[in-house]
């Protein structure tokens, strides 16, 4: 490792300490511990106490994780990484900025890419050496990336109780095999819609996760389905739950479009794709008695399928009614409701699984719903998320334009 001399940071036995440590990225705290016994206590005390105040635990953590990614780059294209050369430096910069996720989003923010950049810096600046990224070719990627980025990831359109309708009315006919489509899409659509779920929590739905139970004022059925924590927030939604109620129409019913499907489930855990066949064959061609079924509904209709074993609610079916045995992805959910989408002549790229949610929260705040209840059951934290959805649903509401007496 080449270190210049020049103003060293710190004494060079110490440095090289530092460097022979595993975690000598940055100026590391148990790498300093190592080297106390090398120097007065007091000494190493009192210098490891301001170095190790010098960043929060938490950008040394984000730094390390940036430095060990850069590095990763460099031994693929075979450049040195310490002290790294500007232009290589700009490249790995754009080449992150061009990075996309296997679902086509973006891989990394424009913050995070400046992270990365502040990484490198504090790195170099760590080891006494000057930083590439001081160079003007990364000043200049760096802004351009900064430029290209900064027009907003558009927005998935909600789908409000008139879209779902006509989402509903492109499903496949009942009967063999397009009921068993018809039937897992209504779920996930309805689901989707009442639960205000992310597409992500929508895939992780099992059947363990679904309650049944009898409202205590009207007497209906109910269903709560229990949110497991997901990877993109840990805490704060752990022991969530949602509630759907009975729907007003047999159509739009949550409850029994899950009784449907469930019916379809249990035929297909008893006796296959035969049993599948035989219970939707007789269906075929029946319009649906628009009578609802979920009164009936019970936790023993269930019982077979919540049987501990974590079996999704969502399970792949193919063109000739397969049943998948894996849940479905996140965004798999969301290319159902492209796909329904585009059956209803809208355009698939503006919908997607935060349509669902979107959705609720737009259609809720048209139906006169306060914010508090509209977090409730989306579980936002964050008053101005639902204000964002309720101005885009109605610009007039809580407006003193309307008050110009124009
Ligand atoms: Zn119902």
């Amino acid at each position: 490792m080449r270190v210049p001399d020049r103003a060293p940071a710190l004494p060079a036995a110490v440095r090289t300490r530092l460097e022979a440590g595993t975690h000598s990225v940055l100026i590391d705290t148990r790498a300093l511990e190592r080297v106390r016994d090398r120097f007065d206590d007091d000494q190493a005390r009192a210098l490891g106490r301001f170095l190790a105040n010098a960043q929060s635990p938490n950008t040394l953590r984000a730094y390390r994780t940036d430095w060990t990614a850069f590095i990763a780059w460099c031994l693929a294209e075979e450049r040195t990484s310490l002290p790294a050369d500007p232009v290589d430096v700009a490249v790995y910069l754009a080449a992150c900025a061009e990075a996309r996720t296997p679902d086509g989003r973006w891989a990394l923010a424009p913050a995070s890419i400046e992270r990365r950049a502040a990484a490198i810096a504090a790195v170099h600046g760590a080891h006494g050496l000057e930083s590439p990224t001081r160079a003007e070719v990364v000043r200049l990627t760096l802004r351009g990336i900064r430029r290209t980025r900064r027009a907003r990831p558009r927005r998935k359109d909600p789908v409000v109780l008139a879209t779902l309708e006509s989402l509903l009315s492109h499903r496949p006919p009942e009967g063999h095999p397009g009921g068993i489509a018809r039937r897992r899409d209504t779920v996930l659509l309805l689901t989707g819609f009442a639960g205000a779920l992310r597409r992500s929590e929508l895939a992780g739905v099992t059947f363990d996760d679904i309650t049944v139970r009898t409202d205590p004022v009207g007497g209906a059925t109910t269903l709560v389905v229990e949110l497991g924590a997901t990877k993109t927030d840990q805490e704060g939604r752990r022991g969530h739950s949602v509630a759907l109620p009975r729907g007003r129409h047999r159509h739009t019913c949550p409850v029994c479009a899950l009784a449907d499907w469930a019916q379809v489930r249990v035929a297909h855990l008893g006796g296959g794709a035969e049993a599948v066949r035989a219970l939707l064959v007789g269906t075929s061609g029946a319009p649906v008695a628009p009578v609802h079924r979920c009164g009936s509904l019970t936790a023993a209709d269930l019982a077979p399928l919540a049987d501990g074993t974590g079996r999704p609610l969502l399970v792949s079916v193919s063109r000739h009614g397969a049943l998948g045995v894996r849940a479905m992805t996140g965004q798999a959910v969301g290319d159902v409701v492209k796909r329904y989408a585009a059956r209803a002549g809208l355009d698939p790229d503006d919908f997607g699984g935060h349509s669902l949610r979107a959705g609720f929260a737009t259609q809720a705040a048209l139906g006169g719903a306060a914010d508090r209840e509209i977090m409730r059951q989306g579980r936002w934290t964050n008053a101005r998320t639902v204000h964002d959805y309720i101005r885009s649903a109605d610009p007039l509401d809580d407006n003193a334009v309307t008050r110009l007496g124009l």
